[in-house]
């Protein structure tokens, strides 16, 4: 089977290689991303290959079914930048829901203590042969209280972190997990809760109509004034201008960030010859408290692999049996309507 690759970067090509051989599947790499102007490109192909800056709204959804594309495979976890309900009936939609919770949890732990711990400031200084400790002073995260917004995969397993630094856990999940709560170190809490009680606070919740801007002003309102704030689940669970102006105010200790509302013309992208047009983004980077990573926190090897040997298993499910496990379907994004011939 032949697919287009939309958006290829170098270190996608290795895994993808290597599973496409060992499993059929033949891949031509665009350096483009999928969007209307360039969905023209999967002409003759029997699928796309798409990630998670890729646009698949209603008018690129329409191009690939009038040319026969029938299947999407996305390479990633979040489909928020796919129109499912538009995708119904018309194209496939596959996904990989699960790579390495642990590369984005280890990533936002990263983030945390380079951020409190002054790393990012330390490592230029040192560099320089500046061995003066003035301003570098951090703060234990033992005994701080954390809290977590969303305990799926990746929640949990950067709950499982936090408690090995000896942090309280404070968890909040409109589907909460039996048995996570232990009415002691990890206890679940209403979203205010969580905010006013928490002295970092940690997005793993999925991007949706309800979580679009999550954290805006009036939640930041609620939080510890010095509150340290970590995403790095969609950009769009929070308001960056609030943030900025709460950051400006002080109320925001710290913030880290690895992806953006606006990062999808910008992240994974060189842009340093350039000047940057988002103010916000610029401004934000350009605060001593703020750190943005672009979008990295999934990009270690085992990931990849796990990615690049999920997509390849989905497509050749789906081209094999008519289904495939890992399908969406808007109707709760489950796979059971599609296995069950309901959705098309
Ligand atoms: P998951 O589906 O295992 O967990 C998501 C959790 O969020 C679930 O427990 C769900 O019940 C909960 N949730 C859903 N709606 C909610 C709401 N309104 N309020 C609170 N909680 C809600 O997903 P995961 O694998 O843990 O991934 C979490 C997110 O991480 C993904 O949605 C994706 O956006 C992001 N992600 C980022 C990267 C990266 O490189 N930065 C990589 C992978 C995933």
């Amino acid at each position: 089977m032949k697919i287009a690759f939309f958006d290829t970067k170098p270190y996608d090509k290795p895994s993808f290689d290597l599973y496409g051989e060992k499993y059929g599947v033949e891949w031509k790499y665009f350096e483009t991303k999928l969007n209307e102007d360039t969905a023209e490109l999967a002409n003759g192909f029997d699928g796309v290959c798409a990630f998670v800056n890729d646009t698949v709204n209603a008018a690129v959804i329409d191009r690939l079914e009038a040319m026969g594309v029938r299947v999407l495979a996305l390479r990633c976890a979040g489909f928020n930048n796919v129109d499912m309900k538009h995708a119904y009936g018309r194209l496939h939609v596959l996904r990989v829901p699960a790579y390495s919770p642990y590369a984005v949890a280890e990533h936002t732990m990263a983030l945390l203590l380079t951020s409190i711990r002054r790393i990012h400031k330390a490592y230029i200084r040192s560099r320089d042969f500046n061995f003066s400790l003035s301003g570098l002073t951090g703060f234990d995260l033992h005994g701080k209280t954390v809290g977590v917004v969303g305990t799926g995969r990746i929640g949990r397993v950067f709950i499982d972190i936090c408690r090995g630094f000896g942090m309280k856990v404070l968890a909040y999940d409109k589907f909460p997990v039996e048995g996570l709560d232990n009415g002691d170190t990890v206890r679940y809490v209403s979203m205010r809760e969580l905010l006013e009680n928490s002295d970092i606070i940690s997005l793993h919740c999925p991007l949706t109509d309800e979580t679009h801007h999550l954290i805006n002003a009036e939640a930041l309102e609620r939080c510890r004034r010095g509150v340290v704030l970590l995403n790095t689940s969609r950009g769009a669970l929070v308001d960056a201008e609030a943030l900025l102006a709460g950051i400006k105010t002080r109320k925001v200790g710290a913030a880290c960030l690895d992806v953006y509302e606006e990062e999808s013309d910008l992240f994974f992208e060189d842009n340093s010859g350039h000047i940057l047009e988002d103010d916000t983004l610029a401004r934000l980077i350009s605060m001593p408290n703020v750190i943005v990573t672009s979008h990295q926190a999934f990009l270690t090897e085992e990931a990849l692999s796990n990615i690049a040997e999920t997509t390849v298993k989905n497509l050749v499910s789906f081209f094999q049996n008519g289904q495939c496990e890992n399908e969406l379907c808007y109707r709760g994004g489950s796979a059971e309507d599609c296995r069950s011939g309901k959705c098309f």
